[in-house]
Protein backbone atom coordinates (compact mmCIF):
# COMPACT_ATOMS: atom_id res chain seq x y z
CA UNK A 1 0.00 0.00 0.00
CA UNK A 2 1.38 3.45 -0.51
CA UNK A 3 1.52 6.15 1.91
CA UNK A 4 0.69 9.64 1.78
CA UNK A 5 3.51 11.36 0.28
CA UNK A 6 3.30 15.42 0.53
CA UNK A 7 1.09 17.94 -0.86
CA UNK A 8 1.02 19.75 -4.36
CA UNK A 9 1.34 23.58 -4.07
CA UNK A 10 -2.36 23.49 -5.21
CA UNK A 11 -3.06 21.45 -1.84
CA UNK A 12 -3.67 18.33 -3.56
CA UNK A 13 -2.45 15.35 -1.75
CA UNK A 14 0.51 13.22 -3.58
CA UNK A 15 1.07 9.44 -3.32
CA UNK A 16 4.72 8.00 -3.32
CA UNK A 17 5.83 5.14 -5.21
CA UNK A 18 8.51 2.52 -4.34
CA UNK A 19 12.18 3.74 -4.79
CA UNK A 20 12.92 6.35 -7.51
CA UNK A 21 16.62 8.16 -7.72
CA UNK A 22 17.77 11.51 -8.61
CA UNK A 23 20.42 11.84 -11.08
CA UNK A 24 21.28 15.57 -11.85
CA UNK A 25 19.08 17.07 -14.20
CA UNK A 26 21.02 18.79 -16.81
CA UNK A 27 18.15 19.92 -18.64
CA UNK A 28 19.32 23.62 -18.54
CA UNK A 29 21.87 22.21 -21.07
CA UNK A 30 19.13 22.51 -23.51
CA UNK A 31 16.79 25.24 -22.31
CA UNK A 32 18.43 28.55 -23.35
CA UNK A 33 17.09 29.13 -26.81
CA UNK A 34 13.80 28.92 -27.50
CA UNK A 35 12.86 26.05 -30.14
CA UNK A 36 14.39 26.47 -33.58
CA UNK A 37 12.84 25.83 -36.59
CA UNK A 38 12.87 22.85 -38.74
CA UNK A 39 15.95 22.76 -41.48
CA UNK A 40 14.96 21.00 -44.54
CA UNK A 41 17.35 17.96 -45.29
CA UNK A 42 18.51 17.11 -48.71
CA UNK A 43 17.15 13.42 -47.77
CA UNK A 44 14.53 12.39 -45.67
CA UNK A 45 14.23 8.80 -44.73
CA UNK A 46 11.03 7.25 -43.64
CA UNK A 47 10.45 3.95 -41.67
CA UNK A 48 7.37 2.27 -42.54
CA UNK A 49 7.21 1.14 -38.87
CA UNK A 50 7.61 4.06 -36.91
CA UNK A 51 5.79 2.76 -33.89
CA UNK A 52 4.87 0.01 -31.96
CA UNK A 53 2.70 -2.34 -34.27
CA UNK A 54 2.17 -3.46 -38.18
CA UNK A 55 4.24 -1.49 -40.49
CA UNK A 56 2.13 0.96 -43.12
CA UNK A 57 1.79 0.29 -46.53
CA UNK A 58 3.08 2.63 -48.70
CA UNK A 59 0.49 4.49 -51.21
CA UNK A 60 3.59 5.94 -53.76
CA UNK A 61 5.61 4.71 -56.49
CA UNK A 62 9.71 5.31 -56.72
CA UNK A 63 9.86 8.67 -59.20
CA UNK A 64 6.68 10.31 -57.58
CA UNK A 65 6.19 13.47 -56.67
CA UNK A 66 4.33 14.27 -53.18
CA UNK A 67 3.22 17.18 -51.58
CA UNK A 68 3.63 17.85 -47.66
CA UNK A 69 1.08 16.55 -45.62
CA UNK A 70 0.59 13.94 -48.19
CA UNK A 71 -0.39 10.61 -47.25
CA UNK A 72 2.50 8.46 -48.40
CA UNK A 73 1.68 5.25 -46.27
CA UNK A 74 -1.73 4.10 -45.01
CA UNK A 75 -1.66 2.25 -41.25
CA UNK A 76 -2.12 -1.75 -42.30
CA UNK A 77 -4.64 -2.92 -39.46
CA UNK A 78 -5.55 -1.49 -35.91
CA UNK A 79 -2.21 -1.36 -34.46
CA UNK A 80 -0.91 0.99 -36.50
CA UNK A 81 -0.42 4.12 -37.81
CA UNK A 82 -0.14 6.43 -41.27
CA UNK A 83 2.55 8.01 -42.61
CA UNK A 84 2.65 11.49 -44.64
CA UNK A 85 5.31 13.63 -46.30
CA UNK A 86 6.83 15.95 -44.13
CA UNK A 87 7.05 18.06 -46.82
CA UNK A 88 7.26 18.35 -51.03
CA UNK A 89 9.55 16.37 -52.85
CA UNK A 90 10.08 13.06 -54.91
CA UNK A 91 9.63 9.46 -53.84
CA UNK A 92 13.90 8.38 -54.57
CA UNK A 93 13.44 5.07 -53.62
CA UNK A 94 11.45 2.54 -51.09
CA UNK A 95 13.49 -0.04 -49.66
CA UNK A 96 15.89 -1.46 -46.24
CA UNK A 97 17.69 1.58 -44.58
CA UNK A 98 19.39 1.49 -41.00
CA UNK A 99 17.05 2.64 -38.79
CA UNK A 100 17.63 3.80 -35.10
CA UNK A 101 18.13 0.28 -33.09
CA UNK A 102 21.28 -0.49 -30.71
CA UNK A 103 21.58 -3.50 -33.36
CA UNK A 104 21.50 -2.00 -36.50
CA UNK A 105 18.92 -3.43 -38.13
CA UNK A 106 17.49 -2.23 -41.07
CA UNK A 107 13.63 -1.60 -42.17
CA UNK A 108 11.58 -0.80 -44.86
CA UNK A 109 12.07 2.65 -45.52
CA UNK A 110 10.04 5.34 -47.67
CA UNK A 111 13.52 7.98 -49.42
CA UNK A 112 11.79 11.14 -50.20
CA UNK A 113 13.98 13.90 -51.35
CA UNK A 114 12.61 17.39 -50.47
CA UNK A 115 12.37 19.89 -53.41
CA UNK A 116 12.60 22.90 -50.94
CA UNK A 117 9.39 24.65 -52.48
CA UNK A 118 7.19 23.03 -49.35
CA UNK A 119 3.95 22.76 -51.13
CA UNK A 120 1.08 21.87 -49.58
CA UNK A 121 -1.36 19.02 -50.21
CA UNK A 122 -4.85 20.32 -49.31
CA UNK A 123 -5.50 19.06 -45.99
CA UNK A 124 -8.67 18.30 -44.55
CA UNK A 125 -11.33 20.94 -42.97
CA UNK A 126 -11.16 21.83 -39.27
CA UNK A 127 -12.89 20.43 -37.13
CA UNK A 128 -13.37 23.55 -34.71
CA UNK A 129 -16.68 22.61 -33.66
CA UNK A 130 -15.59 19.26 -32.68
CA UNK A 131 -17.54 19.25 -29.44
CA UNK A 132 -20.61 19.31 -31.24
CA UNK A 133 -19.30 16.49 -33.31
CA UNK A 134 -19.50 12.32 -32.76
CA UNK A 135 -16.26 11.39 -30.79
CA UNK A 136 -16.04 8.54 -33.22
CA UNK A 137 -15.33 11.55 -36.59
CA UNK A 138 -13.10 12.90 -34.10
CA UNK A 139 -11.05 10.14 -32.95
CA UNK A 140 -10.82 9.27 -36.95
CA UNK A 141 -9.34 12.23 -37.87
CA UNK A 142 -6.62 11.42 -35.24
CA UNK A 143 -6.62 8.34 -36.46
CA UNK A 144 -5.49 9.79 -40.07
CA UNK A 145 -3.41 12.19 -38.70
CA UNK A 146 -1.08 9.25 -37.50
CA UNK A 147 -0.63 10.57 -34.37
CA UNK A 148 1.58 7.83 -31.92
CA UNK A 149 2.06 8.48 -28.28
CA UNK A 150 5.42 11.09 -28.76
CA UNK A 151 6.53 10.84 -24.55
CA UNK A 152 8.76 7.94 -26.21
CA UNK A 153 6.51 4.69 -26.46
CA UNK A 154 4.98 5.80 -29.53
CA UNK A 155 1.82 3.56 -29.45
CA UNK A 156 -0.80 4.41 -31.76
CA UNK A 157 -2.81 7.22 -30.03
CA UNK A 158 -6.32 6.49 -31.78
CA UNK A 159 -6.24 2.82 -29.58
CA UNK A 160 -5.95 4.49 -26.27
CA UNK A 161 -8.48 6.98 -26.95
CA UNK A 162 -10.81 4.06 -28.01
CA UNK A 163 -10.84 1.63 -24.97
CA UNK A 164 -14.43 0.61 -25.68
CA UNK A 165 -17.52 0.21 -23.74
CA UNK A 166 -16.21 -2.19 -21.36
CA UNK A 167 -13.56 0.47 -20.02
CA UNK A 168 -15.69 3.79 -19.49
CA UNK A 169 -12.78 6.29 -18.84
CA UNK A 170 -13.63 9.18 -16.14
CA UNK A 171 -10.30 10.34 -15.69
CA UNK A 172 -7.49 12.03 -18.37
CA UNK A 173 -4.55 12.34 -17.21
CA UNK A 174 -1.74 14.32 -19.04
CA UNK A 175 1.88 13.22 -18.62
CA UNK A 176 3.80 16.16 -18.36
CA UNK A 177 6.34 15.18 -16.31
CA UNK A 178 9.18 14.65 -18.47
CA UNK A 179 11.26 13.22 -15.69
CA UNK A 180 14.38 11.99 -17.75
CA UNK A 181 17.39 13.81 -17.20
CA UNK A 182 18.91 16.09 -19.60
CA UNK A 183 15.48 15.75 -21.95
CA UNK A 184 13.80 18.96 -22.31
CA UNK A 185 11.57 18.55 -25.14
CA UNK A 186 8.11 18.67 -23.47
CA UNK A 187 9.09 21.45 -21.07
CA UNK A 188 10.12 23.63 -24.17
CA UNK A 189 6.82 22.98 -25.94
CA UNK A 190 4.65 23.57 -22.99
CA UNK A 191 6.12 26.88 -22.55
CA UNK A 192 5.66 27.64 -26.64
CA UNK A 193 2.14 25.74 -27.12
CA UNK A 194 0.43 25.86 -23.75
CA UNK A 195 -2.56 27.38 -25.25
CA UNK A 196 -2.86 24.22 -28.05
CA UNK A 197 -1.84 21.93 -25.05
CA UNK A 198 -5.22 23.13 -23.48
CA UNK A 199 -7.47 22.54 -27.04
CA UNK A 200 -5.73 19.12 -26.97
CA UNK A 201 -7.15 18.37 -23.51
CA UNK A 202 -10.54 19.65 -24.88
CA UNK A 203 -10.40 17.40 -27.49
CA UNK A 204 -9.36 14.00 -25.47
CA UNK A 205 -12.22 14.72 -22.63
CA UNK A 206 -14.89 15.03 -25.96
CA UNK A 207 -13.46 12.14 -27.49
CA UNK A 208 -13.14 9.80 -24.36
CA UNK A 209 -16.13 11.40 -22.83
CA UNK A 210 -14.33 12.42 -19.57
CA UNK A 211 -16.94 13.81 -17.17
CA UNK A 212 -14.28 13.26 -13.83
CA UNK A 213 -11.40 15.13 -13.33
CA UNK A 214 -7.99 15.95 -15.76
CA UNK A 215 -4.61 16.03 -14.25
CA UNK A 216 -1.90 17.28 -15.62
CA UNK A 217 1.06 15.84 -13.85
CA UNK A 218 4.45 18.18 -14.26
CA UNK A 219 7.59 17.86 -12.28
CA UNK A 220 9.10 21.26 -9.86
CA UNK A 221 12.08 21.71 -12.16
CA UNK A 222 10.01 23.18 -14.68
CA UNK A 223 8.91 26.53 -13.67
CA UNK A 224 8.48 28.17 -16.84
CA UNK A 225 6.21 26.01 -18.33
CA UNK A 226 4.23 25.63 -15.29
CA UNK A 227 3.70 29.36 -15.49
CA UNK A 228 2.58 29.31 -18.99
CA UNK A 229 0.29 26.31 -18.11
CA UNK A 230 -1.55 28.31 -15.31
CA UNK A 231 -1.90 31.28 -17.80
CA UNK A 232 -3.30 28.83 -20.51
CA UNK A 233 -5.93 27.12 -18.12
CA UNK A 234 -6.77 30.45 -16.23
CA UNK A 235 -7.95 31.74 -19.42
CA UNK A 236 -9.39 28.51 -21.02
CA UNK A 237 -9.46 25.42 -18.81
CA UNK A 238 -11.58 22.86 -19.72
CA UNK A 239 -14.45 22.33 -16.64
CA UNK A 240 -12.38 19.97 -13.76
CA UNK A 241 -8.62 19.64 -14.83
CA UNK A 242 -6.23 20.77 -12.51
CA UNK A 243 -2.28 21.84 -12.90
CA UNK A 244 0.00 18.94 -10.35
CA UNK A 245 2.95 20.35 -9.32
CA UNK A 246 5.00 17.10 -8.62
CA UNK A 247 8.18 16.58 -6.88
CA UNK A 248 11.11 16.06 -8.79
CA UNK A 249 11.93 12.31 -8.75
CA UNK A 250 13.05 9.72 -11.15
CA UNK A 251 10.83 7.89 -12.91
CA UNK A 252 8.10 9.95 -11.90
CA UNK A 253 7.11 10.14 -15.79
CA UNK A 254 6.24 6.46 -15.99
CA UNK A 255 2.63 6.33 -17.33
CA UNK A 256 1.74 3.95 -13.94
CA UNK A 257 4.07 6.05 -11.10
CA UNK A 258 2.45 8.61 -12.42
CA UNK A 259 -1.00 7.76 -11.77
CA UNK A 260 -0.16 6.53 -8.84
CA UNK A 261 1.68 10.20 -7.40
CA UNK A 262 -1.31 12.01 -8.83
CA UNK A 263 -4.37 9.65 -7.25
CA UNK A 264 -2.63 6.60 -5.22
CA UNK A 265 -4.48 4.12 -6.98
CA UNK A 266 -1.97 1.29 -8.02
CA UNK A 267 -2.12 -0.55 -11.25
CA UNK A 268 -2.48 -4.66 -11.04
CA UNK A 269 1.02 -5.78 -12.93
CA UNK A 270 -0.12 -6.10 -16.46
CA UNK A 271 -3.02 -3.73 -16.47
CA UNK A 272 -3.62 -0.72 -17.99
CA UNK A 273 -4.64 2.43 -17.05
CA UNK A 274 -7.96 2.28 -18.67
CA UNK A 275 -8.88 -0.83 -16.78
CA UNK A 276 -9.02 1.71 -13.85
CA UNK A 277 -11.02 4.00 -15.70
CA UNK A 278 -8.50 6.57 -16.55
CA UNK A 279 -6.65 7.37 -19.81
CA UNK A 280 -2.72 8.91 -19.87
CA UNK A 281 -1.41 11.30 -22.58
CA UNK A 282 1.65 13.05 -23.31
CA UNK A 283 1.98 16.52 -23.74
CA UNK A 284 3.40 16.19 -27.16
CA UNK A 285 0.48 13.99 -28.02
CA UNK A 286 -2.47 16.33 -26.85
CA UNK A 287 -0.44 18.96 -28.58
CA UNK A 288 -0.66 17.02 -32.01
CA UNK A 289 -4.16 16.20 -31.34
CA UNK A 290 -5.08 19.58 -31.80
CA UNK A 291 -3.37 20.33 -34.63
CA UNK A 292 -4.78 17.62 -36.14
CA UNK A 293 -8.34 18.21 -35.53
CA UNK A 294 -8.88 21.78 -35.55
CA UNK A 295 -6.40 22.70 -38.29
CA UNK A 296 -6.14 19.41 -40.35
CA UNK A 297 -2.12 18.98 -39.79
CA UNK A 298 -0.86 15.43 -39.92
CA UNK A 299 2.25 14.92 -37.55
CA UNK A 300 4.71 15.46 -39.66
CA UNK A 301 7.43 16.75 -37.56
CA UNK A 302 8.02 16.97 -34.13
CA UNK A 303 10.40 18.59 -30.73
CA UNK A 304 13.56 16.74 -30.10
CA UNK A 305 16.26 17.91 -27.44
CA UNK A 306 19.52 18.19 -29.14
CA UNK A 307 21.95 17.80 -25.52
CA UNK A 308 24.97 16.43 -24.08
CA UNK A 309 28.63 18.47 -23.90
CA UNK A 310 29.48 16.43 -27.09
CA UNK A 311 27.82 18.86 -29.66
CA UNK A 312 28.64 21.86 -30.47
CA UNK A 313 25.41 23.67 -30.43
CA UNK A 314 22.48 22.01 -27.77
CA UNK A 315 19.34 22.97 -27.73
CA UNK A 316 15.74 22.09 -28.67
CA UNK A 317 14.78 21.76 -32.77
CA UNK A 318 11.42 20.96 -34.33
CA UNK A 319 12.39 18.17 -37.08
CA UNK A 320 10.90 16.72 -39.75
CA UNK A 321 10.02 13.44 -39.52
CA UNK A 322 13.03 11.18 -41.37
CA UNK A 323 15.50 13.80 -40.86
CA UNK A 324 19.13 11.81 -40.49
CA UNK A 325 20.34 12.54 -37.33
CA UNK A 326 23.54 12.93 -39.23
CA UNK A 327 22.26 15.92 -40.74
CA UNK A 328 20.18 16.84 -37.65
CA UNK A 329 23.66 17.38 -35.43
CA UNK A 330 25.65 18.64 -38.84
CA UNK A 331 23.05 21.63 -39.04
CA UNK A 332 23.27 21.99 -35.15
CA UNK A 333 27.81 22.78 -35.76
CA UNK A 334 28.79 18.83 -35.37
CA UNK A 335 30.06 16.99 -32.59
CA UNK A 336 33.02 18.26 -30.28
CA UNK A 337 36.11 16.25 -30.27
CA UNK A 338 36.33 12.96 -28.71
CA UNK A 339 32.47 12.21 -29.17
CA UNK A 340 32.42 8.31 -29.11
CA UNK A 341 28.83 7.65 -28.45
CA UNK A 342 25.14 9.12 -29.62
CA UNK A 343 22.21 7.99 -27.75
CA UNK A 344 18.69 8.30 -28.80
CA UNK A 345 16.36 8.92 -25.40
CA UNK A 346 18.00 10.13 -22.47
CA UNK A 347 20.78 8.56 -20.25
CA UNK A 348 18.35 6.09 -18.50
CA UNK A 349 16.72 4.72 -20.34
CA UNK A 350 18.05 5.68 -24.40
CA UNK A 351 19.59 3.49 -26.27
CA UNK A 352 23.13 3.48 -27.70
CA UNK A 353 22.60 4.13 -31.78
CA UNK A 354 25.39 2.41 -34.00
CA UNK A 355 25.56 5.11 -36.28
CA UNK A 356 23.92 8.84 -36.51
CA UNK A 357 22.86 7.36 -40.15
CA UNK A 358 19.70 6.45 -38.85
CA UNK A 359 16.68 8.83 -39.22
CA UNK A 360 14.29 10.32 -36.64
CA UNK A 361 10.68 8.55 -36.16
CA UNK A 362 7.42 10.00 -34.23
CA UNK A 363 9.17 8.53 -31.01
CA UNK A 364 12.24 10.21 -31.11
CA UNK A 365 12.45 13.06 -27.90
CA UNK A 366 16.22 13.68 -27.77
CA UNK A 367 19.57 12.91 -29.27
CA UNK A 368 22.43 12.68 -26.83
CA UNK A 369 25.94 13.15 -27.70
CA UNK A 370 27.92 13.27 -24.16
CA UNK A 371 31.47 14.06 -23.98
CA UNK A 372 34.21 11.83 -23.49
CA UNK A 373 33.97 12.11 -19.47
CA UNK A 374 30.26 13.20 -19.45
CA UNK A 375 28.48 9.84 -18.15
CA UNK A 376 31.06 7.96 -17.87
CA UNK A 377 30.18 4.92 -18.81
CA UNK A 378 34.13 3.37 -18.72
CA UNK A 379 34.02 1.53 -15.44
CA UNK A 380 34.08 -1.45 -15.10
CA UNK A 381 31.37 -4.22 -13.86
CA UNK A 382 32.45 -5.50 -10.41
CA UNK A 383 31.09 -8.63 -8.94
CA UNK A 384 27.39 -8.41 -7.02
CA UNK A 385 28.29 -7.35 -3.35
CA UNK A 386 24.10 -8.18 -2.40
CA UNK A 387 24.08 -4.81 -0.91
CA UNK A 388 20.72 -4.60 -2.17
CA UNK A 389 20.50 -0.76 -3.09
CA UNK A 390 19.08 -2.05 -6.61
CA UNK A 391 15.68 -3.16 -4.91
CA UNK A 392 15.66 -0.27 -2.39
CA UNK A 393 15.60 1.60 -6.40
CA UNK A 394 13.35 0.05 -8.36
CA UNK A 395 10.14 1.55 -8.75
CA UNK A 396 8.11 -1.65 -9.50
CA UNK A 397 9.50 -3.11 -6.34
CA UNK A 398 11.64 -6.30 -7.94
CA UNK A 399 14.51 -8.02 -6.92
CA UNK A 400 16.86 -6.90 -9.47
CA UNK A 401 19.78 -8.97 -8.36
CA UNK A 402 17.25 -12.02 -7.97
CA UNK A 403 16.95 -10.96 -11.71
CA UNK A 404 20.41 -10.62 -12.18
CA UNK A 405 21.63 -13.69 -11.39
CA UNK A 406 19.02 -16.15 -13.04
CA UNK A 407 19.61 -14.13 -16.09
CA UNK A 408 23.48 -14.56 -15.80
CA UNK A 409 22.15 -18.58 -15.36
CA UNK A 410 20.36 -18.18 -18.57
CA UNK A 411 17.49 -19.79 -16.57
CA UNK A 412 14.68 -18.11 -18.16
CA UNK A 413 11.72 -19.87 -15.85
CA UNK A 414 13.12 -18.75 -12.93
CA UNK A 415 13.71 -15.10 -14.22
CA UNK A 416 9.98 -14.76 -15.32
CA UNK A 417 8.57 -15.59 -11.44
CA UNK A 418 10.66 -12.99 -10.53
CA UNK A 419 8.24 -10.92 -12.86
CA UNK A 420 10.95 -9.60 -15.56
CA UNK A 421 8.39 -8.60 -17.94
CA UNK A 422 6.88 -5.89 -15.44
CA UNK A 423 10.79 -4.72 -15.14
CA UNK A 424 10.14 -1.15 -17.17
CA UNK A 425 13.68 -0.99 -17.88
CA UNK A 426 14.38 2.78 -16.00
CA UNK A 427 17.99 1.84 -15.46
CA UNK A 428 16.70 2.71 -11.45
CA UNK A 429 19.16 -0.63 -10.39
CA UNK A 430 21.75 -0.18 -12.50
CA UNK A 431 22.04 3.67 -11.78
CA UNK A 432 22.71 2.79 -7.89
CA UNK A 433 24.69 -0.16 -8.38
CA UNK A 434 27.98 0.36 -6.46
CA UNK A 435 29.28 -2.55 -8.63
CA UNK A 436 28.20 -0.56 -12.04
CA UNK A 437 26.62 -3.45 -13.30
CA UNK A 438 24.70 -3.16 -16.34
CA UNK A 439 21.66 -4.48 -15.13
CA UNK A 440 19.50 -3.38 -17.57
CA UNK A 441 21.11 -4.78 -20.33
CA UNK A 442 20.98 -8.41 -18.96
CA UNK A 443 17.26 -7.86 -18.37
CA UNK A 444 16.77 -6.59 -22.16
CA UNK A 445 18.80 -9.88 -23.26
CA UNK A 446 16.69 -11.79 -21.00
CA UNK A 447 13.70 -10.26 -22.60
CA UNK A 448 14.88 -11.01 -26.31
CA UNK A 449 15.74 -14.82 -25.42
CA UNK A 450 12.49 -15.43 -23.56
CA UNK A 451 10.32 -13.83 -26.74
CA UNK A 452 12.85 -15.35 -29.44
CA UNK A 453 12.07 -18.65 -27.29
CA UNK A 454 8.53 -17.98 -27.62
CA UNK A 455 8.51 -17.18 -31.06
CA UNK A 456 10.31 -20.23 -31.59
CA UNK A 457 7.89 -22.49 -30.12
CA UNK A 458 4.71 -20.85 -31.30
CA UNK A 459 6.65 -21.93 -34.93
CA UNK A 460 7.22 -25.41 -33.54
CA UNK A 461 3.80 -25.75 -32.08
CA UNK A 462 2.02 -24.16 -35.77
CA UNK A 463 4.73 -26.96 -37.21
CA UNK A 464 3.18 -30.23 -35.06
CA UNK A 465 -0.43 -29.00 -35.71
CA UNK A 466 0.42 -28.87 -39.68
CA UNK A 467 1.96 -32.51 -39.59
CA UNK A 468 -1.15 -33.74 -37.36
CA UNK A 469 -3.63 -32.38 -39.57
CA UNK A 470 -2.10 -33.81 -42.85
CA UNK A 471 -1.04 -37.53 -40.97
CA UNK A 472 -4.89 -37.05 -39.60
CA UNK A 473 -5.93 -36.24 -44.09
CA UNK A 474 -3.83 -39.54 -44.95
CA UNK A 475 -4.99 -41.56 -42.84
CA UNK A 476 -8.78 -40.91 -43.35
CA UNK A 477 -8.15 -41.10 -47.48
CA UNK A 478 -6.34 -44.48 -46.64
CA UNK A 479 -9.53 -45.67 -45.02
CA UNK A 480 -11.91 -44.36 -47.71
CA UNK A 481 -10.04 -46.06 -50.60
CA UNK A 482 -9.71 -49.32 -47.97
CA UNK A 483 -13.67 -49.03 -47.40
CA UNK A 484 -14.64 -48.77 -50.95
CA UNK A 485 -12.12 -51.47 -51.86
CA UNK A 486 -14.19 -53.36 -49.07
CA UNK A 487 -17.61 -52.65 -50.27
CA UNK A 488 -16.51 -53.47 -53.91
CA UNK A 489 -15.27 -56.98 -53.05
CA UNK A 490 -18.72 -57.59 -51.12
CA UNK A 491 -20.87 -56.45 -53.91
CA UNK A 492 -19.01 -59.03 -56.24
CA UNK A 493 -18.87 -61.76 -53.41
CA UNK A 494 -23.06 -61.32 -53.41
CA UNK A 495 -22.92 -61.61 -57.04
CA UNK A 496 -21.01 -64.75 -57.28
CA UNK A 497 -22.30 -66.56 -54.54
CA UNK A 498 -24.14 -69.84 -55.90
CA UNK A 499 -27.72 -69.59 -56.18
CA UNK A 500 -27.78 -65.93 -55.73
CA UNK A 501 -30.35 -64.11 -58.05
CA UNK A 502 -28.78 -61.38 -57.45
CA UNK A 503 -28.06 -59.28 -60.66
CA UNK A 504 -29.48 -62.06 -62.99
CA UNK A 505 -32.69 -61.40 -65.08
CA UNK A 506 -35.95 -62.97 -64.33
CA UNK A 507 -37.69 -65.49 -66.54
CA UNK A 508 -39.31 -62.36 -68.40
CA UNK A 509 -35.56 -60.63 -68.92
CA UNK A 510 -36.10 -58.55 -65.85
CA UNK A 511 -33.21 -57.63 -63.88
CA UNK A 512 -33.42 -59.37 -60.42
CA UNK A 513 -36.26 -58.33 -58.21
CA UNK A 514 -33.50 -56.58 -55.80
CA UNK A 515 -31.77 -54.88 -58.54
CA UNK A 516 -34.68 -53.47 -60.17
CA UNK A 517 -35.92 -52.35 -56.73
CA UNK A 518 -32.86 -50.60 -55.73
CA UNK A 519 -31.72 -48.97 -59.45
CA UNK A 520 -34.76 -47.03 -60.91
CA UNK A 521 -33.22 -46.52 -64.33
CA UNK A 522 -32.98 -50.57 -64.36
CA UNK A 523 -36.54 -50.87 -63.12
CA UNK A 524 -37.75 -48.12 -65.65
CA UNK A 525 -36.17 -50.65 -68.72
CA UNK A 526 -37.69 -53.84 -67.31
CA UNK A 527 -41.10 -51.71 -67.15
CA UNK A 528 -40.55 -50.46 -70.90
CA UNK A 529 -39.23 -54.17 -71.86
CA UNK A 530 -42.21 -55.61 -70.47
CA UNK A 531 -45.02 -53.15 -72.22
CA UNK A 532 -43.10 -53.90 -75.41
CA UNK A 533 -43.27 -57.70 -74.75
CA UNK A 534 -46.80 -57.89 -73.81
CA UNK A 535 -48.11 -55.55 -76.60
CA UNK A 536 -46.08 -58.42 -78.67
CA UNK A 537 -48.38 -61.28 -77.61
CA UNK A 538 -51.63 -58.50 -78.17
CA UNK A 539 -50.94 -58.45 -81.53
CA UNK A 540 -49.70 -62.19 -81.84
CA UNK A 541 -52.71 -63.24 -80.25
CA UNK A 542 -54.64 -61.20 -82.66
CA UNK A 543 -52.99 -63.00 -85.60
CA UNK A 544 -51.13 -60.06 -86.71
CA UNK A 545 -47.58 -60.59 -87.32
CA UNK A 546 -44.98 -58.41 -88.50
CA UNK A 547 -44.50 -58.70 -92.36
CA UNK A 548 -40.96 -58.43 -92.58
CA UNK A 549 -39.56 -60.46 -89.58
CA UNK A 550 -41.06 -63.61 -90.28
CA UNK A 551 -38.20 -65.51 -91.45
CA UNK A 552 -35.42 -63.75 -89.63
CA UNK A 553 -31.82 -65.03 -88.94
CA UNK A 554 -30.26 -65.45 -85.54
CA UNK A 555 -28.24 -62.28 -85.93
CA UNK A 556 -31.24 -60.42 -87.08
CA UNK A 557 -33.35 -61.85 -84.75
CA UNK A 558 -30.57 -60.25 -82.25
CA UNK A 559 -30.31 -56.81 -84.16
CA UNK A 560 -34.47 -56.82 -83.84
CA UNK A 561 -34.20 -57.04 -80.31
CA UNK A 562 -31.23 -55.00 -79.37
CA UNK A 563 -33.24 -52.13 -81.09
CA UNK A 564 -35.78 -52.89 -79.13
CA UNK A 565 -34.12 -52.55 -76.27
CA UNK A 566 -32.76 -49.50 -77.11
CA UNK A 567 -36.04 -48.16 -78.13
CA UNK A 568 -36.86 -49.01 -74.88
CA UNK A 569 -34.23 -47.24 -72.89
CA UNK A 570 -34.91 -43.96 -74.93
CA UNK A 571 -39.02 -44.50 -73.63
CA UNK A 572 -37.73 -45.20 -70.65
CA UNK A 573 -35.88 -41.62 -70.41
CA UNK A 574 -38.34 -39.71 -71.90
CA UNK A 575 -41.03 -41.19 -68.61
CA UNK A 576 -38.40 -40.55 -66.25
CA UNK A 577 -37.71 -37.24 -67.66
S1 LIG B 1 23.02 -2.95 -6.37
FE1 LIG B 1 24.46 -4.12 -7.64
S2 LIG B 1 25.87 -4.98 -6.16
FE2 LIG B 1 24.11 -4.28 -4.99
S3 LIG B 1 22.79 -6.09 -4.89
FE3 LIG B 1 22.14 -4.95 -6.64
S4 LIG B 1 23.28 -5.86 -8.31
FE4 LIG B 1 24.30 -6.50 -6.47
S1 LIG C 1 15.23 -1.33 -14.62
FE1 LIG C 1 13.67 -2.78 -13.99
S2 LIG C 1 14.54 -3.85 -12.27
FE2 LIG C 1 15.79 -2.03 -12.59
S3 LIG C 1 14.87 -0.52 -11.23
FE3 LIG C 1 13.88 -0.26 -13.21
S4 LIG C 1 12.07 -1.53 -13.12
FE4 LIG C 1 13.39 -2.16 -11.45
Amino acid sequence: MSLPRDLSPSGRRLWRFHGGVHPPEEKALSTAAPIAPALIPDRLVLPLQQHIGAPAQPLVAVGERVLKGQLIAQADGAVSANLHAPTSGQISAIGEHPVAHPSGLNAPCILLEPDGEERRAELPEPLADFAQRDPGEVLARIRWAGIVGLGGAAFPSAIKLAPGPDLPIHSLIINAAECEPYISCDDMLMRRDAAKLVQGIHILRHVLGVTGECLIGIEDNKPEAITALQQALAAHAPAHTELVVIPTLYPSGGEKQLIQVLTGQELASKGIPAQIGMVCHNVGTAVAVADAVLRGIPLISRIVTLTGRGLAQAGNQEVLIGTLAADLIAQRGGYRPGVTRLIQGGPMMGQALHSDQVPLTKGANCLLAPAPAELDASAPAGPCIRCSQCADACPVQLLPQQLYWHTRAKDMDKVQDYNLFDCIECGCCAYVCPSHIPLVQYYRFAKNSIWTQAEEKRKAEHARQRHEARQQRLERVERERKEKIRQKNEALRRKDKPGSDQGKPDAAGNPSGNEAETDPKKAAIAAALARAKAKKAALAEQGVQPKNTAELTPAQQRQVEAAEKRRAQAASQQESE
